[in-house]
């Protein structure tokens, strides 16, 4: 059985306007040990018959036999199986990897095919050693002449050992000295292998050639036996797999290997690195503004620093835990008084209307006009802008005036005050409602009871049994009463239909406060039930009717029930980019946390529109620049074309390929992302300023450069893989012939 047999195998080139024949109905068997020589004039198709020997071209007519298995119905994939196993090729223009050295080029073809880096070493050095050029093993083969590089590619085909040589003209480039020598080392191997070889200078090859095939214009015109061969058999290589190691290696090389091309990657991929951080940057800016411009109406004091912090069990904050809060990185301040941030009030009388946050009158010293109110038990000191509308209309009518407080969560008069003193603010602000109430303790603890009861629901049961509370006539309100003792209750009568007995009176009741900072239960006994004719004496109120649904406590349980202690504190953020951080902070002490910005972004439904509208932006933005980087990352790559061929030529599956230039490409991205982290490290430490980098990264956190590495490094891939499967879309010769 022949090695190698054509059965009227035909070869057509075809291009866009018309079809031209490479060969023709060729009829042909090439046996193991055979030396053949194939000489023609050029353009007889020498050279497309030695292709599709060797599995580099397919043809189009007739059957060839490999080993007596027929192969018209081979696949890309099954040629490229054929190659690694029989299959090593020298051509003309040598073919190697310019960038590599002699030494590498040789392992390259070992490597490929699976062996272990430190195994092939002696094997390498000896193969250097049989084409003489051991002076030249660290030589890249770009400063070889051209025999010097016809050696390395027979060194090789030597080194890969496949029990078929192809060679076509390799002697065609070299002066008569080189030639002569390199057809004497060719002959050297053949003993063992078939060898065939085109040559335009026959006499070159006289003495080893053992066939003799002459072709004119794609036919075979003359085919002529020399010398008998002995009959050998082929012994198919068994090529394992390049290592991932070795894959590794390879690849790793290649990025560096060819500084021009490095520079000009590592560019586009720093640049592609910079530009994902600037447009991921703007969506975070934008997320970060909007949070800041939101609205709420539940709290008052909405500045996005602002974090307010409690306890998983509601339970107050003692000293120690507030200090502990107040010494974390980046927190400003801490409001022990979280609730007093969000009192609001408002003082008027028949010309003046002033609204304002509330605090403490003991928290400040001095006033810029009046006095402080030391004995006058509701004496209260405002401050605001001097030229807001209210302070400049009734000018020096403010100190001394009797104004109503109104509360705001009720509408109604609380007390009556009186202005003692004013303070004058250097706001910007001259809005209506910039102004500071400052009031004297038992007030603020009114309002402060009053915003409880206006922010919680109730519940009421009554020996443990739930009061329904469904519908207007169920509806009830508990009030403070001086006449009822601590842990009693007054009840009002129409309560009976829910006792046993129609009996309410010393029956348990219990009342359960419930809001979102706290829930609270306190236990009564029911003392007395209220009617119209007891409901005078003991309430000291006068109109029944008002009160018909209430039930009334001592003052002091119902302040206990509304005004809770430091359940939960304000603390400020100082820097509001590194906000991710402090909150982790706090909540691994064990807090919860409701972070203003957050809350304020959340609340608005359009902010929700526009998010999703950043996000389709962001995506689009990173396709694009995805494609941008494609185009040009393949413009740079074009050069590289001839490398992945050659490596298929030498046996590397498409996949391999493919691979190699992967790793290629993400390790380029890689060192591209840690040059931008560099410089943003060098920004950090102060040892550059590059302004636009330092407001680019005060929105990131650890999670964004993790997300934004992993997108680069995925736009990477895609490249690579995109771009392999347009490379190794058609056949390597055609490939090849491309870029030659
Ligand atoms: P040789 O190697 O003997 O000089 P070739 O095998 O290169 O000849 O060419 C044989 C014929 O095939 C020629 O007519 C040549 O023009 C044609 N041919 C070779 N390669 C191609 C190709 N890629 N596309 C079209 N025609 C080709
Ligand atoms: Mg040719």
């Amino acid at each position: 059985m022949s090695m190698i047999r054509l059965n009227n195998v035909s070869k057509f080139y075809q291009n866009k306007k018309n079809i031209s024949s490479g060969f023709n109905k060729i009829n042909l068997e090439l046996e193991m040990g055979e030396f053949v020589v194939i000489t023609g004039e050029s353009g007889s198709g020498k050279s497309t018959l030695l292709n599709v020997i060797s599995g580099l071209d397919s043809y189009e007519e007739g059957e060839m036999y490999i080993n007596g298995e027929e192969t018209s119905h081979y696949t890309e994939q099954d040629y490229e199986n054929y190659r690694r196993k029989y299959i090593g090729n020298i051509f003309q223009h040598f073919n190697l990897i310019n960038s590599y050295t002699v030494y590498q080029n040789i392992e390259l073809v070992l490597l490929l095919n699976g062996y272990k880096k430190q195994d092939i070493k002696d094997q390498v050095l000896d193969i250097i050693k049989t084409v003489g050029l051991e002076k030249f093993k660290n030589t890249k083969a770009s400063k070889l002449s051209g025999g010097q590089k016809q050696r390395v590619a027979i060194a090789r085909a030597l080194a890969k050992d496949t029990p078929i040589i192809v060679a076509d003209e390799p002697t065609g480039n070299l002066d008569v000295k080189s030639a002569r020598s390199i057809m004497k080392l060719l002959s050297e191997i053949s003993s063992t292998k078939l060898v065939v070889i085109v040559t335009h200078n026959y006499e070159q090859v006289s003495e080893y050639t053992t066939r003799k095939i002459t072709m004119s214009d794609g036919r075979i015109i003359e085919d002529k036996k020399i010398k008998q061969v002995k009959e050998i058999k082929a012994e198919p290589l068994k090529p394992g797999n390049i290592t991932i190691l070795n894959k590794i290696r390879i690849g790793l090389r290649n990025v560096f290997n060819i500084k021009s091309k490095f520079i000009l990657l590592l560019t586009v991929y720093f640049f592609l690195t910079f530009l994902v951080f600037s447009v991921y940057s703007s969506l975070e800016s934008q997320k970060f503004n909007e949070g800041l411009a939101g609205n709420n109406y539940y709290f008052q004091e909405t500045s996005p620093e602002r974090l307010i912090i409690n306890k998983p069990d509601k339970s107050a904050f003692t000293e120690e835990e507030i200090e502990q809060i107040k010494n974390i990185d980046n927190i400003k301040s801490v409001e022990k008084e979280d609730l007093l941030l969000d009192l609001q009030t408002s003082i008027t009388d028949d010309e003046l209307y002033l609204f304002g946050k509330v605090k403490r009158l003991e928290s400040i010293t001095e006033v810029d006009e009046g006095t402080l109110p030391k004995d006058l038990a509701n004496g209260i000191v405002i401050s605001g802008n001097k030229n807001s509308y209210q302070f400049s209309a009734s000018q020096d009518r403010l100190i001394g005036r009797t104004l109503k407080l109104i509360d705001s969560y009720t509408g109604e008069s609380l007390t009556k005050v009186v202005i003692s003193g004013i303070i004058y603010e250097n706001t910007e602000n001259v809005h209506f409602d910039n102004f500071t109430i400052y009031l004297p303790n038992e007030i603020i603890d009114k309002l402060k009871v009053s915003f409880g009861v206006n922010y919680s629901e109730i519940e009421m049961k009554i020996n443990n049994k739930i009061y329904p509370q469904i519908g207007s006539s169920l509806y009830f309100q508990v009030e403070p009463n001086k006449n009822v003792k601590d842990g009693q209750a007054y009840a009002f009568e129409g309560l009976n239909s829910y006792c046993s007995y129609y009996y309410c009176r010393g029956k348990n009741l219990k009342l359960s406060v419930k809001n979102i900072y706290y829930e609270d239960t306190a236990s009564f006994r029911i003392s007395k039930m209220l009617n119209k004719d007891n409901f005078r004496n003991a309430t000291g109120l006068k109109n029944f009717e008002n009160h018909a649904n209430k039930i009334f406590i001592s003052e002091n349980d119902y302040n206990k029930l509304y005004n809770h202690g430091h359940f939960q504190i304000s603390a400020f953020i100082d820097d509001l980019h590194n906000d991710k951080e402090t909150i982790e902070t706090i909540k691994k002490l064990g807090y919860n946390t409701f972070y203003m910005k957050e809350a304020l972004s959340s609340e608005n439904e359009l902010l929700g529109v526009m998010r999703i509208i950043r996000y389709v932006v962001f995506i689009i933005a990173t396709i694009a620049l995805f494609f941008i980087s494609y185009f040009i990352i393949k413009i740079i790559l074009k050069s590289r074309n001839v490398y992945y061929s050659t490596i298929r030529i030498l046996g590397s599956t498409k996949k391999q390929a493919a691979e190699l230039l992967s790793i290629e490409l993400v390790a380029d991205v890689n060192l591209a992302y840690l040059l931008f982290i560099v410089l943003i490290l060098l920004n950090t430490l102060s040892i550059i300023k590059v302004e636009y980098i330092q407001n680019l990264i005060s929105y990131f956190s650890l999670k964004d450069y993790l997300l934004i590495y992993i997108i680069l490094v995925f736009m990477s891939l895609l490249i690579s893989t995109r771009y392999a499967h347009k490379l190794f879309k058609d056949s390597v010769m055609s490939t090849y012939r491309e870029e030659v």
